[in-house]
Parts: structure tokens; C-alpha cells; sequence
């Protein structure tokens, strides 16, 4: 960034800088932002205190009144920042600001910590440039109800002006994104863990370390699907109501929906599309038997030096065959496991899953590891998928006397010609769908990626990342689905050489994906608890760390 072109710092960013320079970058930088409990604390502290009197009296219009003004507004191009205060209180032109957080004081010197004393004391520094004298400020902690005195000394103005000048140095200067705090105990606390990932970051690059669960939260919100043609989802408060012929069929609470699934001719009025687009709630678009059509997001992610990165790795044809060699490597042992765990035994002689299977599928993957072209590799992904649907029908458990609940004797598509196909084409397209989001979501561009070759429409870093959890997520639904009998013959529908679910089939067939969604399972690197959908986000942001050279390579998932 140019010298003119750093914008006013807003002192909230100090404050930032202050805890971790690297927070700092992530959220002014690159507009990185996740709200935790402490930030929707603090919206909601701050929307009581920003009512009243928003203005202050010239100081030189000197009167005896009292000065009580809320959220005041200032910034100073000299220093550099700008603030929202939350209070300013004082007589005459004798001013002190008081700066609201959560939580109670803490016991320590100086009666606050570094960043909120930078952050007040910048606050202060702003109301003397206005022409205000300002020698103290209060720090008033709402969980003890407390206000805390803060002296604006030398030693507080020299650590103040020495942050303004840092922040302003690290994003002219640099520009380069900060190293992650060790073992910090801040980063547990930090509202961006889950995008820094400093635990994780630390252990690929030095295969060493303990990684606390920073990441690993609980899922709060789901995908809500609405697949009757004719429903029309709307806003009613903090609800979605879904009516089909005026009637209502379906609600959901908005802070429990993480997107919007609409098939068919299903569809969504104006206000509750605004209020998706105010949350960040993806809207997808599904045609009537599941195929992604597109999605819709509200201004969508501002962090453009993601993308940047990427763009450059998508041009660099090395480095996009060494990516697609651990895609396809990846998807070959993945779907190795799941043959291996699945394999369902049919006679006496047939004891388990043959270890010449076993073998050629790994000397598969090493040679998908080494393959010296695209050409080559799609060579070896091919042979070995062949290898796989040959096998597929083993997990698939009979239905008694000796006959498979489903006849699958290979992949077809384009239309699917019998169930096993029509899953595993539906899977495939919801996997495809939650990936184009996840991406989409952490900023970026799932239509250029570095083994699919970009074609109109065709989401291609998507195509690329769901390889390896084509076998663990998209498949495996499609065993579990059959093996469990949630899906029986009678759901199918051929028709002009196509086959497809039933409306009553698919939905029971979108619970089984989604189950397997939810799922959680120990991450076999990092060994904490995390759900397949949380897993599709943490690839997405190492692979944001790989292509910004954070780690020297994207860790593709494996399992075990
Ligand atoms: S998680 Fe830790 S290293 Fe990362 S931004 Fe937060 S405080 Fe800094």
C-alpha cells in the first residue's frame, strides 16, 4: 500500500495490533472477520450506548455545562486514526473518554491491559487534537460494573504512538501477512483463530507441537432445505416460514441456518433473501433433482489478496501439477480406506478384502505421487477408478439369498441408468454444492483451480478439493444409505433411460449426506474432534495458508 493510501486507523485496530500484529492484519488488511461470543457481546453493548447525544461543543466555546455525549465521532489525518468514543464526559473544554468491554476488570497493574489502555489513550490523543485537554480516561468493564481510572502518561502516549506508527510500517512496508504467536495464550481467546490457524500452521511446518482445539467448535447452524416445488420461504422476525398453498409447512430460527438449499420451483421472497445477504447466508439453487445450478451471496468476501494468491499458483503449471498429484493421490487411498472398512464378506472362501486390491491401489497413489504430466495423471486416476467401481458392489450388502440389494456393475452418467449411479451423481453434486460454499466462504474463487481446467459454469477448485472426500463423504453416503435401508428400490423412478429418486427418496437420502455432514471424526493430524463440514472449511483455509506460502505444502486430507 502507498504511503497515501493508508487509510485513517481505526484505534479499535490498535487495539488489535496491540494483542497480535498479525490480528491486526487479518482483520484490517484483509477484512477477515468472525464473530464469537465476545464480538456479538460487544454489538449488542455498544447499540446501548449509541443513543443520545452524539456531538461535542466546540472547546473553545467555553460554558460551565456538563459534556455527556455518546459514540463521538473523530479522527485526526495528523495522528493517523480515527475512533468511535463510547462516551465523552467533562466540564468546559476538560474532557475524559470512557471506553465500554465485556467481562470483568482484571487485577493487574495499570488496572487494565496493554491494548484497551493503547486503545484509550489514542482516544484521548484524538480529543486533545479537537482542542480538548484530556489527562485521564476510564475503562468501565460491564461484567464487574467497574470503571477504571487510566493516566494518559508519557510511557502510555510513547507505547500509543509507537503502535500507530507500527500498524502504518507493517501495511506500507511489508504488506505481508504476520507469523502466527507460539503457544500464545491469547490465540484460544482471538475472535480469527479458526482463520489463523497458529496451532496447525506451526505443526505442518515443523511437525512438532501440541494443537489445542481452537478450531474445533460446535456446529450451531445447518442447511435448510426446501425441495417442494411451489414453497415460498419468507422473513417473519428471526424466522424463515415456509408456506405451500398459503399454509405453513416448515420454520427455522435464522441464527440456526448456515444456508439455504432451494430445489425445483421452490422459492424465497425479497425481505428474507436481504436478510440472508445481512448474515452471510448462502442461497443456493438446486434444479428439481439436485444438480448445483448456482449461488448467491451477499457482497461476498473483501479479502481480494487471497484470490491474488491463488490466481498466481492456478498459473504456475509445476505447482498445479504438484497440487493435482496429492489430489489424486488423496482420492485414490481415500477410496482404498473406504473399500477397505466396507468390504462385506459373501461366502465361506471369501474372508476379506483381497491384499492384491490393497496393493495395486497404493502403487496407484504413488504413481498418481510421481506422474510427470496432467496427461499421465488422468491416466492413473482413471485406471485406478476402475479399479474402485469394479469393487464398489462389495459394500453393498445383500439383501438375503445371496443377491445384492443394488445392482452396480459400473459408473455411468449423464443420466444416471440404475439407483447406485443416481446417489452417486446426487451426492457428488451436494458435495460439489457445500464445497463451491466453503470456498466461496473463506474468499476463494472456486472457479479456477489448479487440476480442472476452468470451463464455463464448471466450479473448478471445488471439483478439485472434493476429490479426496468423493470417497469419505459422497460414496459413503450412498453405502450407508443402501446398507441401512433408508433407501430401498421402490425410490427410484426410470424413466427415457434415466433414473432418479423419488421426492420421498431424496429427501431421506439428503438426511443420510447430511448426517454424514454432521459427523464428527478425530482429525488424523491435528487429533481434535471436528465435523466433516468444519473439516471443508479448515482445508480451505490451509490451502489459503498453502498458496500464501505460509506452509510449504497443502496437507490433502487422508484418513485412516
Ligand atoms: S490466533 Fe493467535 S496468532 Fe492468530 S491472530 Fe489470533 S492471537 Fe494472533
Amino acid at each position: 500500500m502507498e504511503n497515501q493510501e493508508i487509510p485513517l486507523i481505526p484505534v479499535r485496530m490498535l487495539n488489535e495490533y496491540v494483542y497480535c500484529p498479525r490480528l491486526a492484519y487479518l482483520e484490517w488488511v484483509q477484512g477477515e472477520f468472525l464473530p464469537n461470543a465476545d464480538t456479538v457481546e460487544g454489538k449488542i453493548r455498544h447499540k446501548r450506548v449509541d443513543v443520545g447525544n452524539h456531538r461535542l461543543p466546540e472547546p473553545d466555546a467555553v460554558s460551565a455545562d456538563r459534556i455527556h455525549a455518546r459514540s463521538v465521532r473523530l479522527g485526526s489525518s495528523q495522528l493517523g486514526i480515527t475512533a468511535v468514543i463510547d462516551i465523552v464526559e467533562g466540564e468546559g473544554n476538560v474532557v475524559t473518554p470512557v471506553d465500554y468491554k465485556r467481562g470483568k476488570r482484571p487485577h493487574i497493574a495499570g488496572g487494565a491491559y496493554a491494548p484497551e489502555r493503547v486503545q484509550l489513550c489514542a482516544q484521548a490523543l484524538l480529543l486533545r487534537e479537537h482542542g480538548f485537554e484530556c489527562q485521564r480516561g476510564f475503562i468501565y468493564f460491564s461484567g464487574s460494573k467497574e470503571r477504571i481510572p487510566v493516566e494518559m502518561t508519557e510511557e502510555l502516549i510513547a507505547e500509543t504512538t509507537h503502535a500507530i506508527e507500527g500498524l502504518r510500517c507493517l501495511v506500507k512496508e511489508t504488506a505481508a501477512l504476520p507469523q502466527p504467536l507460539e503457544d500464545s495464550p491469547k490465540c484460544p481467546r482471538c475472535s480469527l483463530g479458526p482463520i489463523c490457524l497458529p496451532d496447525e500452521i506451526k505443526f505442518l511446518k515443523t511437525h512438532q507441537g501440541e494443537i489445542r482445539p481452537i478450531f474445533a467448535m460446535k456446529e450451531t447452524a445447518y442447511p435448510f432445505y426446501v425441495q417442494k416445488a411451489g414453497a415460498f420461504v419468507k422473513k417473519e422476525g428471526e424466522q424463515f416460514i415456509v408456506e405451500y398453498e398459503k399454509e405453513k409447512v416448515a420454520t427455522a430460527r435464522i441464527v440456526e441456518v448456515s444456508q439455504v438449499v432451494l430445489f425445483g420451483h421452490a422459492m424465497m421472497s425479497t425481505p428474507a433473501m436481504h436478510e440472508c445477504f445481512r448474515r452471510e447466508i448462502p442461497i443456493t439453487f438446486c434444479s428439481y433433482g439436485g444438480w448445483f445450478l448456482g449461488h448467491t451471496v451477499g457482497v461476498g468476501h473483501r479479502n481480494a489478496e487471497i484470490r491474488e494468491f491463488q490466481y498466481r499458483t492456478s498459473f504456475d503449471a509445476a505447482k498445479c501439477l504438484q497440487i493435482a498429484c496429492g489430489i489424486v493421490a488423496a482420492k485414490i487411498l481415500n477410496c482404498r480406506t473406504l473399500l477397505r472398512r466396507n468390504w462385506k464378506v459373501r461366502n465361506d472362501e471369501d474372508i476379506n478384502i483381497p491384499q492384491e486390491l490393497l496393493r495395486l491401489m497404493k502403487a496407484d497413489a504413488e504413481s498418481a505421487k510421481s506422474a510427470g504430466s496432467i496427461e499421465s495423471l488422468l491416466g492413473i486416476e482413471g485406471a485406478a477408478a476402475n479399479r474402485y467401481f469394479q469393487n464398489f458392489n462389495r459394500m453393498i450388502a445383500e439383501k438375503g439369498g445371496g443377491v445384492c440389494a443394488f445392482d452396480f456393475s459400473g459408473r455411468n452418467r449423464r443420466p444416471p441408468k440404475d439407483p447406485v449411479n443416481a446417489m452417486l451423481s446426487l451426492s457428488y453434486a451436494m458435495l460439489g454444492r457445500e464445497w463451491t460454499i466453503a470456498l466461496s466462504a473463506v474468499g476463494l474463487d472456486p472457479y479456477r483451480g489448479f487440476y480442472h481446467r476452468p470451463r464455463f459454469g464448471r466450479p473448478a477448485l471445488a471439483l478439485d478439493m472434493m476429490e479426496a472426500f468423493r470417497p469419505l463423504v459422497a460414496d459413503s453416503t450412498v453405502v450407508t444409505a443402501v446398507n441401512t435401508g433408508v433407501v430401498r428400490e421402490n425410490d427410484f423412478i426410470a424413466a427415457a433411460g434415466s433414473c432418479n429418486l423419488t421426492d420421498e427418496g431424496r429427501k431421506r437420502f439428503i438426511g443420510v449426506f447430511e448426517n454424514r455432514m454432521a459427523q464428527e471424526i478425530t482429525h488424523p493430524r491435528f487429533g481434535y474432534q471436528i465435523s466433516y463440514r468444519q473439516l471443508l472449511e479448515v482445508q480451505s483455509r490451509l490451502l489459503i495458508r498453502y498458496l500464501a506460502g505460509e506452509i510449504p505444502d497443502y496437507p490433502h486430507f487422508l484418513t485412516r
